[in-house]
């Protein structure tokens, strides 16, 4: 096999060797429980605080402020139904978007069959929500905004800081799933209002199966899952020391390289969608130009199919996405793109580009040569395209 050039970061990371390199021990030699009493216990807990650390320190919270989860999904569950069970008194209304990953919107779902109503805001053209449609959406018995800080798909980052303004004026809890944020954008929770926050390691870096919820202290919600007292008795289980040192690293060295990360990213980028404008003609790049999360690029090709473009490139050894992973397999078009008003047609020929850390330029170039070749065989054999080029010559 040769070469595998991976170009789908927003799906998942490789854990770095660094990160790997600090879980290790806590696999082996340092195996305690963290909440044994003896010293080999205490050296798990030790580890497992330091890294809570980082991750406050990483958002401008406080440790206490975090807690452990399974994953981003955890998190987002967590965040969600916690808030809601924990205030139903108060109001069942919960605010959220048409964009939202399946781990926010099933949840809200889920909510809606218990008696929650659940207010999905629209997103314009570039996948920006409307803030006067969110502050006119909240009534006497909203108790929750459930907001992304940037979206899988189109990349599109959503205007936090204003939306916990909006949030703050009217006394509702503001919960955004940062997931493919963290360690792309600068985040502070303390300027930019926000009193929940999903984040998941193996996004930026770090393992699987490792996630984080911050909540701001004095902020209600409940527990999802009985147990043993274990995240000051809010997610029983007992901790996964290796999983928690490898958050804490990951997060560390995202936002220590944070600039020349950041910076490469962007660049790879803006070349790539710039070429690709350049070289492929009927295409559309979708997401805000500007609003985006440096390394996403998010482009549909009229008379193609995600999924030929896809299986081509993996036969040249390049790995993207058709649009999230998280709906491919299912028949119907991304509701992100249908969010953001494309026709069926032109979402179901787009193709998700991420890039991370191992690409480099000649990477790119590689990809921009297959795509182009890909995309103009597929074309030659597209009915819809050979009728509209016959059309267009009349
Ligand atoms: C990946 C992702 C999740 C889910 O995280 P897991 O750790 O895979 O459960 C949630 N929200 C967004 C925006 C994501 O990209």
């Amino acid at each position: 096999m040769e070469k595998v050039r991976y170009f789908d970061h927003a799906a998942t990371t490789y854990t770095k060797e660094e990160v790997l390199k600090e879980m290790l021990p806590y696999f082996s030699l340092n195996f305690g429980n963290a909440s044994s009493i003896y010293s080999l216990g205490r050296k798990s807990r030790k580890a497992v605080e330091e890294a809570r650390e980082k991750i406050a320190k990483a958002i401008s919270a406080s440790a206490k402020e975090i807690y452990f989860t399974s994953c981003g999904s955890e998190s987002d569950n967590l965040a969600i139904k916690g808030v809601a069970y924990a205030n139903k008194c108060k109001g069942n209304h919960i605010i959220t978007t048409k964009i939202e990953h399946p781990a926010v919107l099933h949840t809200c779902q889920n909510l809606e069959r218990q008696g929650f109503k659940v207010t999905y805001l629209n997103v314009d053209k570039e996948g920006l929500i409307n803030l006067e449609e969110l502050e006119n959406s909240i009534c006497d018995d909203t108790i929750l905004i459930s907001v992304m800080f940037a979206n899988n798909e189109i990349g599109t980052i959503e205007p936090i800081k204003e939306i916990g303004q909006i949030a703050k004026k009217h006394g509702v809890c503001f919960h955004t799933d940062a997931v493919q944020a963290i360690g792309n954008v600068r985040i502070n929770v303390e300027e930019m209002n926000i009193d929940l926050l999903s984040m998941s390691a193996h996004k930026f870096y770090g393992p699987k199966g490792m996630g984080a919820l911050y909540v701001r202290n004095g902020v209600k919600f409940e527990k999802l899952q009985d147990g043993g007292h274990q995240e000051r008795n809010m997610r029983a289980g007992t901790e996964n020391v290796a999983g928690i040192v490898g958050i804490g690293k990951a997060i560390e060295l995202a936002y220590d390289n944070f600039d020349k990360y950041n910076e490469k990213l962007i660049s790879l980028r803006d070349y790539y969608i710039s070429k690709v404008e350049e070289k492929i003609p009927f295409v559309k790049v979708n997401g805000h130009r500007q609003k985006r999360l440096p390394g996403n690029a998010n482009i549909s090709f009229k008379f193609v199919e995600g999924d030929a473009i896809l299986l081509k490139l993996d036969a040249k050894g390049i790995c993207a996405s058709s649009g999230s992973a998280c709906s491919t397999g299912s028949p119907s078009p991304s509701h992100v793109l249908l969010a953001i008003g494309l026709e069926p047609e032109t979402a179901y020929g787009t193709l998700r580009v991420t890039f991370g850390e191992e690409n480099t330029k000649e990477d790119v170039d590689y990809l921009l040569d297959t795509l182009e070749e890909v995309i103009n065989n597929l074309r030659k054999n597209s009915k819809m395209y050979t009728e509209f080029m016959k059309k267009g010559q009349m």
